[in-house]
């Protein structure tokens, strides 16, 4: 199955690594250049080298020549004095050994001819290349002399048939080590070209292919989807663009470190590679942000693919020893209703997902405008809250907590209130998810610790010394920045005793690296501070592992604390939470409580302790 998948990516990126058309034609020009260029030099060393052959050739000929004709020279020259023609001419008949001779005659100094020689074939024309290198026939004079008196003079021509021959050898020769030189000089060049090619086409997949996961990039996504979105506008066709965003991605990266995050995201990658088509094309955008871009496809084939990849994701993976369960939201954008440009149209997909993740995770949503004007408020809201500590715009409030029979104040719980000047009173349940996805949430948390551990002080210092004051820490807190240092610092600046402070936690902070979280717990135990587990029985807590961890308090959901008595099922969780508790030693507060009749049912339940607008809402502390 994982080689299938592996085998599946690695097709998909040889399709679309495939060199871009004026690459290539770019390549091919260059080529025919080298090629070119090559053959001419060789060309013109071979033309050098012949010429010079050439020029040795008729030299030594000539030599040889000048050597003959000295021979025949004396006993010419007497034959000239003593006017002896005949003799003369038997001299010259001597050339005859010679074959390459082929006339040899003697002027007089007044240019009368006195002797001639004449050999058969003579007028036979040599061949035109032989004319244009000068290899035809040549031309040799000597003067005749008797003792340092010119007589007459010796011309002879001579034909060049054996510098032919041994030209043509030599030329022979030339061009072949010449084509032998081209033809390494042409391997060894391909080789290198082949390598700078490799070397060239790594740099085009490294700009354009994600290194982790070998998928396309965000750029490479930009480029494909802008070209689909031109066929797709001029073939009137639609397209559907489904960006997805794993769920738990951020907490398995923040507590078992990025090498587990970096496995992670691979082995997603293959598990996506394995569910979608050839032809659907998946990107990774960076970090956990992955894209699907599906030509043609409408709304219901677009949820139908959706829903096969939140399945495909839903499993968990096995990585390192650890089964990591992550799930994803995705958000889908059409093409053209949500967008017509790559920008527009992933920015309608984000707006999606948000809606998506909002909506509970594991699932997904289709673009609306309404939307957009969601994430413009999630975009204030977000550049708001970056400002609001700065600026003083948040507060704590305190909710009473009370003792159920007797209806004594046994402590408070600090509630975060922003009061914005932009968007007025602004509630938790909106701006912490929000501080949350940015980080800003340890800020916010350290500023809850230490304004509520001030607070207590104060009241202690009242002489209210019952008092427990209980903080709200999200999941998050748990990962990246140290929480156990922080809480330390907060009761050191405040001189608070521990156990005047109590710390809520939601189930889904103990999900995800469980051991790591055990462990903060564990210190946060040691440091003397109570824990509480917030919103129980909406989550996931087992039983086991309330009895595994050092937690002191569940806090009854309000959902099932509503419609208590009138409904039988809320009375049976709350009996039953009620139970589970004192069996596992547990303290229970209510949370919610609103009548009377709330009150008396719990109490007689045997949960002692409850909150709620009964008994006062949360006010700020003054
Ligand atoms: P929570 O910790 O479960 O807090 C109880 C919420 O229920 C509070 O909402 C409180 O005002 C509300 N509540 C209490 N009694 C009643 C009642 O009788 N009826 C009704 N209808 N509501 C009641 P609030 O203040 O809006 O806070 C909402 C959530 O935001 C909190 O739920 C908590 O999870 C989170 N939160 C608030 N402050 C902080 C904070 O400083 N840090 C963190 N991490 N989370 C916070
Ligand atoms: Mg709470
Ligand atoms: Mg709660």
């Amino acid at each position: 199955m994982a080689h299938d998948s592996g085998l599946t990516l690695i097709h998909r990126i040889a399709r679309m690594s495939q060199t871009p058309k004026p690459l290539a034609d770019h390549r091919r020009g260059w080529d025919r250049l080298n090629w070119l260029s090559t053959a001419l030099a060789l060309g013109i060393a071979t033309l050098l080298l012949i010429s010079s052959e050439t020029t040795t050739l008729r030299e030594d000929f000539q030599h040889r020549l000048a050597t003959q004709a000295s021979l025949v020279a004396a006993n010419s020259a007497a034959a000239v004095v003593f006017q002896d023609a005949l003799s003369a001419r038997d001299n010259l008949a001597a050339f005859r050994h010679s074959p390459e001779i082929l006339s040899a005659r003697i002027f007089l100094p007044g240019g009368t001819l006195f002797a001639d020689y004449h050999k058969g074939g003579a007028n036979e024309e040599s061949p035109p290349w032989a004319r244009l290198l000068g290899l035809d026939r040549i031309e040799y004079q000597r003067p005749l002399r008797l003792e340092n008196m010119t007589v007459a003079e010796i011309r002879l021509v001579a034909d060049l048939e054996p510098l032919r021959a041994r030209m043509l050898g030599f030329i022979a020769v030339v061009l072949g080590a010449a084509l032998f030189g081209l033809f390494i000089a042409q391997a060894l060049m391909a080789r290198l070209r082949r390598a700078m090619r490799r070397a060239e086409d790594d740099m085009v997949r490294m700009a354009h292919y994600d290194t982790l996961t070998g998928l396309p990039n965000r750029a490479f996504f930009e480029i494909h989807t802008e070209q689909v979105l031109a066929r797709a506008a001029a073939a009137g066709q639609r397209a559907a663009l489904l960006f997805f965003d794993l769920d738990n991605f951020k907490v398995v990266n923040d507590s078992l470190g990025h090498p587990i995050g970096d496995q992670l995201l691979k082995a997603v990658a293959a598990q996506l590679g394995q569910v979608v088509r050839q032809s659907d094309n998946l990107s990774r955008l960076g970090g956990d942000e992955f894209t699907l871009l599906i030509e043609g496809a409408d709304q219901h084939q677009a949820s139908a693919i959706a829903e096969h990849v939140i399945q495909a994701l839903h499993q968990p993976f096995p990585i390192d020893g650890h089964e990591l369960s992550i799930g994803a939201s995705i958000g889908i954008a059409l093409y053209p209703d949500d967008g017509d440009s790559v920008d527009k149209l992933l920015r309608s997909a984000d707006s999606a997902l948000y809606a998506a993740k909002a909506a509970g995770k594991h699932t997904w949503r289709f673009f609306s405008a309404a939307m957009d004007e969601q994430a413009q408020h999630r975009l204030v809201l977000e550049a708001g809250l970056h400002r609001a500590l700065d600026r003083g715009e948040l507060r704590m409030v305190y909710q009473p907590i009370v003792d159920l029979g007797s209806g004594h104040l046994i402590g408070y719980e600090a509630l975060m209130r922003w009061n914005s000047p932009e968007l007025g009173e602004v509630l938790p349940a909106q701006f912490i998810p929000v501080a949350e996805e940015t980080g800003l949430i340890h800020a916010l948390g350290d500023f809850a610790l230490r304004s509520a551990c001030a607070q207590t002080r104060c009241w202690l210092d009242e002489g209210r010394t019952e008092l427990v004051v209980s903080v709200n820490v999200s999941a998050r807190q748990f990962y990246g920045r140290g929480l156990v240092e922080s809480v330390r610092q907060a009761l050191a600046a405040a001189n608070l005793p521990p156990s005047h402070l109590d710390l809520e936690i939601t189930e889904t902070a103990l999900m995800g690296a469980e051991q790591e979280v055990v462990d903060i717990l564990n210190d946060l135990h040691a440091l003397g501070v109570s824990l509480s587990l917030d919103d129980f029985g909406i989550g996931y807590a087992s039983l086991s592992q309330l009895k595994r961890l050092p937690i002191h308090k569940l806090k009854i959901d309000r959902n099932f604390v509503m419609d208590i008595p009138q409904d039988s099922d809320d009375v049976a969780i709350t009996t039953a939470i009620v139970g589970m508790a004192e069996a596992l030693g547990l303290s229970v507060v209510a949370e919610g409580v609103e009548t009377r009749e709330q009150q008396a049912f719990l109490a007689a339940l045997g949960c002692h302790r409850g909150q709620g607008y009964l008994f006062g809402k949360p006010e700020p502390a003054e």
